[in-house]
Parts: structure tokens; C-alpha cells; sequence
């Protein structure tokens, strides 16, 4: 070994990338990954010639931490906000667009929820009952739970319905909660930890009476019309050229800080040396080693499970009890024409300029479980990302598949198009063929947040502290989105260095 300590960084998705380049100005760093290709989850196709995102497509910029990175590797210039934010769902019958004031589909604007007609008058009239309603249990739970960090344990850990059904109702939480927070998460929200998978909404209901007074505030500003500049800063951003280039860029700004990144290097397993002189970790993988002061896993659970079986037991039970939902994403292309015309009207009841709105106003539809179908969204990236449309046509990203329900990831793709196509014709009215299509499928993509999942998550971070230079990083434990992996990556990656210190 060189006179630096070295570091090996397992997983080249942005948890990886971000870590690696967080330690290589101190440490020699091998960034070792089994696909051929770095950024993971961080996938754009090509899709009629244009760039199409087929995982994430944008990033929230409340967490500052993607915004900032992409200012530091040069890609200031390639951040993209969508060309609209505003959204619909489907309910009682037909695409309805959200009312204002939701904060993770929680309403706010009671007013702005009985126009909408996404729920009806008695569901309208139980969500305003939060405003008279005494302190429910589980929101003290909550405040119990928040109090106590991770020991808060003690309070348990209510979920998302434990926490919203008895304030707002359950017709509201399944019409608006469960498709906004439960379709991020691909998750269950009967399942889901408030506080894990929804912090901010968490810290406001926690010990509050009224969730709904709690959260009036923290709605985001009412969308403007579709294309009109707002001009506060966008809520999400994407990447002029797909949100790949994030990892690409990661890659380059790694490289040239002299990290090693190894692709098509998959890792099948890890020592952790006896105590003493000398590198505390032997890496293996195809046909190889590697020996290493400290070591960054940035791989889903599953695999930190399986490669510290032997060498740290603990952590692998733990990693073992974090579960996984999949998902596959479906994009279909159809000429305008295709798209009825009353649509545009259900979508945008009141355009500014009629006549001069696209075929499909608006980001997309989310659908609620109780549909029955496999779609849980569809996403108009015609008119989210014009770029990645030709002139004349209409590109829809559907997601099927989510927490407990795997169907779509049962079909081949001839049926699964097929099975979307049908549903789509019953939510949005298009019938037509399509004149192209692309199936990618995200099995195992997204950890579940259960009740509990905060303490083990802790409890993971404290028993791979205890171990000589090694962190654990990723979608798994502190945060799906890539702004929370990125600051996880970079988290492991000053604990691994400050513990291994040369
Ligand atoms: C369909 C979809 C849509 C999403 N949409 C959004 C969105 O709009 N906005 C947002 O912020 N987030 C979104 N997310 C979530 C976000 O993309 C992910 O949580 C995040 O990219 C995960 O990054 P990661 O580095 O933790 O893991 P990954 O991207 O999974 O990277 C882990 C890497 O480790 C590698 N690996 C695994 N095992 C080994 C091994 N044994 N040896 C070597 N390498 C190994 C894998 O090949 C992979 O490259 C979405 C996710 C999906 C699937």
C-alpha cells in the first residue's frame, strides 16, 4: 500500500460516488461496482432519440445537499427545473387535479379540498373534524418518539395511517396520502413510519392537536399556471441531459481527484482482519482482493447483509430485516392526436390561454390503490420534460407496482405493456397503439421504512461505528431520495476518515 490509508467504497450509485469523492482528497480510494456502469438507480435511456429518465427524473432542492453537489463537479448550468408542477389524481371516477395546500397529501386548504371534488362532502367534513378533535394518542406517541431519539423507541413508532387516519379520515388519507407519500416510497402506508419516511410532516404533527393547523405553513406555493415562471425557487430539479449525467459527472469529478473506480467488479465478500498493524479489511471480488484501512458499503441492504454475514453478524440481521418493494416503469409514446380531447379539460379546468395548452396539461396523475390496477402513476413527460419528446407527440411514464403488490413484475413485457395500455384507456381515455414503448424493471428498488426502522437504522450506524473504519450508506437508512443519499454518502464517508485518520 501507498503511504495514504486506503478506503474501498462498495456500490457506485450516488450513496458511492458522493462518499468516494468526499474522502479522496486524504485517502488512496477504489470505488468498486458490479454493473458495467456507475449511478445505480440513476438510469436515462434513450427513448425516439430523445433522453428519457427511466428511474428518478428530478430531485427535491429543499435538501440542499444534490443542488450543491452539482454546483461543486460543474453542473450548474445542466440543472433543469420541470416545465410544470402541477399534478392530478384520480378519483371518483376520473383525473382530478390536486387541490393547493397539500403538504404530502395531507390538506390544508379545507376550501381548496371540497372544490376539488377529489373526495366527497362527508370525507370533507371528517378531515375538517381535525380542526375540533382532542390530541389524538398517536400523535403524543409521536412527540414521545421525537423527544426521545432513538431511544424514543419506547413510544413506538406509529405509522403513517396511525398518525393521519384519525385526524383526517381515511377516505381523505387513501384519496391524497397514501398515492403522494405511499407512491414515493413505493410503500404501504399502513406500514410506513411517519417519522421515517416523512420527517418534516412528522416534527409538525408530533403532540400538535390539529395536523391540518399544524402543517398550514409548510405547504409548498401553489403551482402556476403550467410553463408560467414562478418565482420562488423550483421545488425539484432535474438535468438538461437526464439525471445519469449526475452520476457521469460524479464519476469525472472522482476520477480526477484520483479515486479508482473499477465497474463490472462485483464484491463477494469481506474480512475484517484480526486486531493489530496492518489494513483492517480484505474486499474480494471475481478473481481479486483488495486490502483496505476503511470501507464504505454503498449497496442496497440486501447486499450489506449478505457480504458482512461473517465479519459483523449484528449488522447483517439487522440489514436482513429491511424489506423491499419493485416497481417497473412503462413509457409509452402516441401522437397528440391520440389523446381525447376532453382530457386537457379534466386536467386544466381553467387554462390561461385555451387552445394553447399541451395535449396533456400538467406533471401527471396519481392513482390510488383502490383502483384495483397495477398503474399507481403516470407521469406526462412530454409536458414535465419537453425535452425528452419529439414535436407532435405525447410520452407517458407510467409506474406500476408497489409494497405488497408485485403483479407487474410478474408479466413479460408484452403483457405488462399490455395490462398498462388497458388501464390507461379506463383512467385517461387514450386507445390507440402506441408507437413505442420501453419496459425497465426496478425489482427490489426501494427499502420500506417500517415502524421501527429509524432505531435499527440507528442501531446499524452504532455497531458499524464500533468496527475499525467502516459505515454503512445508502437509499436504506437515512432517506430514499438522492439528495438524502448523497449526504449519507458523505456522512460515511467523514466518519470512515475520521476514524481512520492518516
Ligand atoms: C423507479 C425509481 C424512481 C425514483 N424516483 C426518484 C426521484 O424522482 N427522486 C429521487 O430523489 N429519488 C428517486 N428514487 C430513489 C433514488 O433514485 C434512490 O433511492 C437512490 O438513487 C439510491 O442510491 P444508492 O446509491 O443508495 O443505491 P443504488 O443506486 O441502488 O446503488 C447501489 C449500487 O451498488 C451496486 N452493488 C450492489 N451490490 C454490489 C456488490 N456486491 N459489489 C459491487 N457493487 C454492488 C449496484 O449495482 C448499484 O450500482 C427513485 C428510485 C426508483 C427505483
Amino acid at each position: 500500500m501507498s503511504g495514504r490509508a486506503r478506503v474501498v467504497v462498495v456500490g457506485g450509485g450516488v450513496a458511492g460516488l458522493a462518499a468516494a469523492r468526499a474522502l479522496a482528497a486524504r485517502f488512496e480510494v477504489v470505488l468498486l461496482e458490479s454493473q458495467d456502469r456507475v449511478g445505480g438507480k440513476l438510469v436515462t435511456a434513450e427513448f425516439r432519440g430523445r433522453p428519457l429518465d427511466v428511474g428518478p427524473d428530478n430531485f427535491i432542492t429543499r435538501n440542499d445537499a444534490a443542488v450543491r453537489l452539482c454546483r461543486e463537479i460543474g453542473l450548474a448550468d445542466e440543472l433543469l427545473a420541470p416545465a410544470t408542477s402541477r399534478a392530478a389524481v384520480y378519483a371518483r371516477g376520473r383525473p382530478r387535479p390536486l387541490p393547493a395546500g397539500l403538504v404530502l397529501g395531507v390538506p390544508t386548504d379545507l376550501r381548496a379540498l371540497r372544490r376539488s371534488g377529489v373526495v366527497g362532502t362527508a370525507a370533507t367534513l371528517r378531515t375538517a373534524l381535525d380542526l375540533v378533535l382532542p390530541r389524538s394518542r398517536a400523535t403524543v406517541a409521536l412527540a414521545g418518539s421525537l423527544r426521545g431519539g432513538d431511544a424514543g423507541e419506547a413510544y413506538g413508532d406509529p405509522t403513517v395511517h396511525e398518525v393521519l387516519v384519525p385526524r383526517i379520515g381515511r377516505a381523505a388519507v387513501a384519496a391524497l396520502v397514501d398515492p403522494l407519500l405511499g407512491g414515493i416510497n413505493a410503500g404501504d402506508c399502513s406500514r410506513l413510519s411517519l417519522r421515517a419516511s416523512a420527517p418534516q410532516l412528522a416534527s409538525a404533527a408530533a403532540g400538535a392537536r390539529s395536523v391540518v393547523r399544524a402543517l398550514r405553513g409548510r405547504a409548498p406555493a401553489t403551482p402556476g399556471p403550467a410553463g408560467a415562471a414562478t418565482p420562488a425557487a423550483p421545488l425539484f430539479l432535474g438535468l438538461r441531459g437526464g439525471i445519469e449525467s449526475l452520476a457521469t459527472g460524479l464519476r469525472r469529478a472522482c476520477e480526477q481527484a484520483g479515486v479508482t473506480v473499477r465497474t463490472s467488479c462485483e464484491v463477494t465478500g469481506v474480512e475484517l482482519a484480526p486486531t493489530g498493524a496492518g489494513p483492517s479489511w480484505t474486499v474480494r471480488f471475481g478473481g481479486g482482493q483488495v486490502l483496505a484501512d476503511g470501507l464504505v458499503l454503498a449497496v442496497p441492504a440486501t447486499s450489506a447483509g449478505r457480504l458482512l454475514a461473517d465479519a459483523a453478524p449484528e449488522i447483517a440481521l439487522e440489514c436482513a430485516t429491511i424489506s423491499y418493494s419493485g416497481v417497473a416503469t412503462v413509457t409509452l409514446a402516441w401522437p397528440e392526436a391520440s389523446v381525447p380531447r376532453a382530457l386537457a379539460r379534466l386536467l386544466d379546468p381553467a387554462p390561461d390561454a385555451p387552445g394553447d395548452h399541451p395535449a396533456l396539461p400538467g406533471s401527471g396523475v396519481l392513482v390510488p390503490r383502490a383502483t384495483g390496477g397495477i398503474v399507481t402513476a403516470a407521469t406526462f413527460t412530454s409536458t414535465k420534460w419537453p425535452r425528452s419528446a419529439r414535436p407532435g407527440e405525447v410520452v407517458v411514464r407510467v409506474s406500476a407496482g408497489c409494497d405488497g403488490d408485485g403483479r407487474a413484475l410478474e408479466l413479460d413485457d408484452g403483457e405488462l405493456v399490455d395490462a398498462v395500455r388497458a388501464e390507461l384507456a379506463a383512467l385517461l381515455g387514450i386507445t390507440d397503439a402506441p408507437l413505442d414503448r420501453l419496459v425497465w424493471r426496478w425489482p427490489a428498488s426501494f427499502p420500506q421504512y417500517e415502524s421501527g426502522h429509524l432505531a435499527r437504522s440507528a442501531r446499524i450506524a452504532a455497531l458499524a461505528g464500533a468496527l475499525p473504519g467502516l459505515a454503512l450508506a445508502g437509499a436504506a437508512y437515512d432517506g430514499i431520495g438522492i439528495p438524502a443519499c448523497i449526504a449519507g454518502g458523505e456522512r460515511a464517508g467523514a466518519s470512515v476518515g475520521g476514524r481512520i485518520g492518516r
